[in-house]
């Protein structure tokens, strides 16, 4: 087999590096393409076949005595045949159709007229017609399949001719020019990695100390922590080569293929070495074995991950070539992937603290044209939970909005309009709600904020808002957090419980009657309580225990698998403690909102009137309540 030898060319990041490869012969794309075109020849001989009619053709003699015999009906005499129906019925009972070649016979015209048949000459036969229905038609129709096929296959990975051709994606090392000056926020793992850019810069001596290189890191983090980032961050602090591939482009339509990958890449990546092999989303290929989670696809995916690890067992770390990978879904990974010799070192890259959102933050506005009154530090502060992607993309909206402003410079309102869009979706201005469910909104929304400032451990209260955002909120109250919070007590959690209560409560109270608004609301809740008995061992009544045993997915969330461990007279003592804590909670904020219905009007009144409300403005609003009248007390109006 030729081999094209490895090109490197600087200037351009990615090189497509394709070498052909033994396969067997139904899998090689040109004898499926003649496969295809054979098919779609029959076809279109068939097509051919059913456009014309079907004439029985008989000798020129058998013509004249059926002429003499009065049994022609009419015919057509072209240039080079004479064809027709005849007087006789075919087994279907139609008129029989014919078709002769004739010989010069001047006489023709004049017996046919002798014998009273009907008769048309066609001399020019309209062969330019005949050719673009019978030939071309068909043909362009042909092609336009051909298209529809392969774009749908070029779609479902690789181009439709290419399935057989094996691509790693050569990253130039310094060429993208990513170091850890573009990563933040994840200190500990780019220390973890310093070892292994050393050893990268220099594997002999690093040998010489006797120290043995791990041949797998395993970086593991929930999604947007920049892991791939990191990958490239080695190699461009290295200065290696990168050879990139993800783990879903390894799984291919035919089986085979994606082993024949791994086994490509290792070879590129010998001949380069030292250099990083990164394996992004390694779960893609590295689940385990004969699990039930995969529907299809699952021998090729079990023969990629047996040559991944055929290769890792069979190559020499000394060389310098370091497999990194990378994966937010490291408890479904085979266990034979994390042992000794493998990926036997893993680095968490977790979820930047507030230091680190800042210096993200830093980073992704060093281009950008900052207003001097924008404090990153701030913005960091009212960002929690979001992931380094999350930021980089709100610097990106803040600079669009910015722009869409036509401001000179970013400024936090821009920020501030940013965060609220990725944290509930874009405003919707042209929403066609009525005053009338406005108006509930408004008291629902107000509920939520009193409530939230009349509990004793609730976050601030940044902003109210009934101006509808993204799918399905129709307002929202935005409490942000002073510091971060990795615990949460009793009283922090039946206090969110409270506020999340607090505006169907204001609903009841203001109109007698409930609305569907508030289902999520109750969902959250419930969730809340069901935990605080289940998982947290808060309840008094059933004690300091869990009930029921669930693998959660550490970085994603979700649950992965969930088991019953009691008895079905536990699980109505769990369902009468989850409803207590509700009702318990209901009527606590029936009593808070109850108590200071007049702030609760208030608020309202300034929602509706000004649609969004900051932590300062309700703050004034509840001081002017507290002033005005006798300081809240219930029952000033019903
Ligand atoms: P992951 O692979 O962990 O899902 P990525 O590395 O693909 O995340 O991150 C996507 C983008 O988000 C990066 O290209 C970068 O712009 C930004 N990003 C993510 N994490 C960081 C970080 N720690 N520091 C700076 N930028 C980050
Ligand atoms: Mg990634
Ligand atoms: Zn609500």
């Amino acid at each position: 087999m030729p081999k094209k030898a490895f090109q490197f060319k600087p200037p351009e990041p990615d090189i497509e590096i394709n070498r052909p490869h033994e396969q067997p012969a139904w899998k090689n794309p040109w004898n499926f393409s003649i496969v295809y075109f054979l098919v779609m020849l029959a076809f279109f001989y068939f097509f051919q076949a059913a456009l014309t009619v079907q004439r029985e053709e008989i000798p020129y003699s058998k013509f004249q005595e059926y002429l003499r015999a009065g049994q022609v009906a009419e015919c057509v005499l072209g240039e080079r045949q004479i064809y027709g129906t005849l007087k006789i019925n075919d087994r279907q009972g139609r008129p029989k159709r014919f078709i002769t070649v004739p010989p010069r016979d001047d006489q023709l015209a004049k017996e046919l007229s002798a014998h009273g048949v009907k008769y048309t000459v066609r001399y020019n036969d309209n062969w330019l017609r005949d050719f673009l229905v019978g030939w071309v038609l068909p043909m362009l129709f042909i092609f336009a399949v051909w298209g529809f096929i392969s774009r749908r296959l070029g779609t479902m990975g690789g181009n439709f001719l290419n399935i057989g051709k094996h691509k790693a994606r050569i990253h130039a090392s310094n060429e993208p020019g990513i170091t850890f000056a573009d990563v933040a926020g994840v200190d500990e793992a780019e220390q973890e990695l310093e070892e292994v850019i050393e050893f990268l810069k220099n594997p002999q001596y690093f040998q010489r100390l006797g120290g043995r290189m791990p041949k797998g890191v395993l970086l593991v983090g929930p999604p947007g922590t920049g892991k791939t980032l990191l990958a490239k961050a080695v190699a461009g602090e290295a200065g290696v080569p990168f050879f990139s591939i993800s783990g879903s482009e390894f799984i291919e339509m035919f089986v085979g293929v994606g082993a024949a990958r791994v086994r490509d890449l290792f070879v590129q990546a010998r001949q380069k070495a030292p250099c990083i092999i990164f394996i992004d989303e390694l779960d893609a290929i590295g689940r385990q074995r004969g699990g039930p989670m995969v529907v299809g696809g699952n021998d090729e995916r079990e023969q990629t991950l047996n040559q991944l690890l055929v290769e890792i067992d069979g190559f020499d770390a000394s060389k310098g070539v370091v497999v990194l990978a990378a994966t937010n879904r490291p408890e479904i990974l085979d266990k034979a992937l994390l042992r000794a010799g493998r990926f036997d070192r893993q680095i968490v890259v977790d979820k930047p603290d507030l230091k680190g959102r800042m210096e993200i933050l830093k980073i992704h506005t060093r281009k950008l044209q900052l207003a001097p009154d924008v404090d990153l530090e701030l913005i960091a502060r009212r960002t929690p939970g979001l992931v380094g992607a999350d930021l980089a993309n709100l610097a990106n909206e803040a600079a669009i909005l910015a722009a869409r402003r036509r401001r000179e410079a970013v400024t936090t309102a821009d920020f501030e309009e940013a965060i609220e869009r990725i944290i509930a979706g874009p405003e919707k201005k042209h929403n066609a709600m009525g005053k009338e469910e406005k108006h509930r909104v408004a008291y629902h929304e107000a509920g939520h904020t009193l409530v939230a400032v009349s509990v004793p451990t609730a976050e601030p209260v940044h902003k109210v808002s009934i101006i509808p955002r993204g799918i399905g909120a129709l307002g929202y109250t935005l409490q942000l957090p002073v510091r971060e919070k990795f615990l949460a007590t009793r009283e922090e959690l039946e206090d969110q419980i409270a506020i999340l209560l607090g505006g169907r409560v204001a609903e009841e109270l203001a109109f007698g009657d409930v609305s569907t608004g508030a289902q999520n609301d109750l969902e959250r809740a419930t969730e809340i309580a069901r935990r605080m008995v289940c998982e947290y061992g808060m309840s008094p009544e059933l004690g300091p225990r869990t009930f029921g045993k669930k693998t959660v997915s550490p970085f994603l969330g979700s649950v992965v698998a969930e088991e019953r461990n009691f008895s079905d007279e536990t699980a109505e003592r769990i369902d009468a403690e989850v409803s207590r804590l509700i009702t318990a909670a209901h009527r606590r904020v029936r009593k808070i909102i109850g108590e200071r219905r007049p702030v609760l009007d208030r608020l309202t009144a300034a929602l509706e009137k000004r649609e969004v409300l900051s932590g300062d403005e309700v703050a004034e609003i509840i001081a002017a309540a507290a002033d005005s009248g006798p300081g809240g007390e219930p029952a000033a109006e019903n």
